[in-house]
């Protein structure tokens, strides 16, 4: 029998003092931009939108590290040179750090759709979760709740359309993992955030992969730089090819993530092609 002291819910009414960084004691605070955000903890590590771009994409972050303490220090504290918009907890609860109208700095050395300044036109929300070097355990129901809700705000303000909701894999595929192939984007989908299809089954046959020079290349980066890529056009499955092969079957084909351009992860792009609205490439 459970004894009283651990009867069920009692965990889930109890909230966990959120761990505010010391360091921001002091920093001026501001109003938060989505109703649903539940505290503000402001960081420093900001700057202005360059030129004045307007936010029209979203990206999506995990944040790597072992607790939600060390998370929250890194990306409020002068010096560290990273922070994100918004923080989602994994029971759901969202704090803001940089105003929306600002430029955080989450998505480094990156590019989407020929645009390089990936912080000047983007919302950056970091997701609670230790990433794949830390046992990179599931994102539970309630913190992608919370990450829905979140996103379908900033769409609706912002005019963000779906398929640039992306993963920071996705704009820096040699550099990061994240949100990772755990991440539930069909879930996201499902609710409006994020453009998805489901994949192509994975079946036997010819594939494209490391070596080779052909046109069927060319055409695969083409048609991964048609989608937003930043991939190499010279028709060579080189390194940086297989990198954003990689990162394409992370967020779209996780089922296999081996950097090979089987029949199934081409179908699949192409469907996702198929299915964008008609202006939404070049
Ligand atoms: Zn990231």
């Amino acid at each position: 029998m459970p004894s009283g002291s651990s009867t069920p819910g009692s965990d889930s009414k109890r909230q966990r003092v959120l761990p505010v960084p010391k360091t921001v004691a002091g920093l001026r605070t501001f109003e938060p931009d989505s109703s649903i955000v539940s505290d503000i903890i402001p960081s420093p590590n900001h700057g202005e939108r360059t030129k004045g771009r307007q936010p029209d994409m979203i990206v999506l972050h995990y944040t790597g590290m072992p607790d939600v303490e060390g998370a929250l220090a890194r990306l409020c504290t002068a010096g560290t040179e990273v922070s994100a918009h918004y923080v989602v907890l994994e029971d759901g609860r969202i704090v803001q750090c940089v105003p929306e109208s600002k430029r955080a700095w989450h998505a480094g050395v990156s590019s989407w759709a020929g645009e390089d300044d990936i912080n000047s036109c983007s919302i950056g929300i970091e997701i609670i979760n230790r990433g794949h070097d830390w046992g990179y355990p599931e994102f539970p129901l309630r913190q992608i709740a919370a990450v829905i809700a979140l996103c379908r705000g900033i769409m609706l303000r912002r005019k963000v359309p779906a398929h640039r909701v992306l993963g920071h894999s996705d704009v820096a595929p040699a550099r990061k993992k994240d949100p990772g192939e755990k991440f539930p984007w069909h879930s996201l989908a499902n609710s409006g955030v994020g453009h998805w299809v489901t994949p192509a089954p994975i079946v036997r046959g010819d594939s494209l992969l490391l070596g080779t020079i052909s046109d069927a290349v060319l055409s695969m980066q083409q048609a991964l730089a048609r989608y937003g890529y930043g991939v190499p056009l010279n028709g060579k499955y080189d390194a940086a090819t297989m990198e954003v092969v990689t990162a394409f079957q992370r967020h779209f084909r996780p089922a296999r993530l081996d950097g090979i351009a089987d029949h199934s992860t081409l179908s699949t792009l192409q469907a996702l092609l198929a299915s964008l609205p008609a202006d939404a490439t070049k």
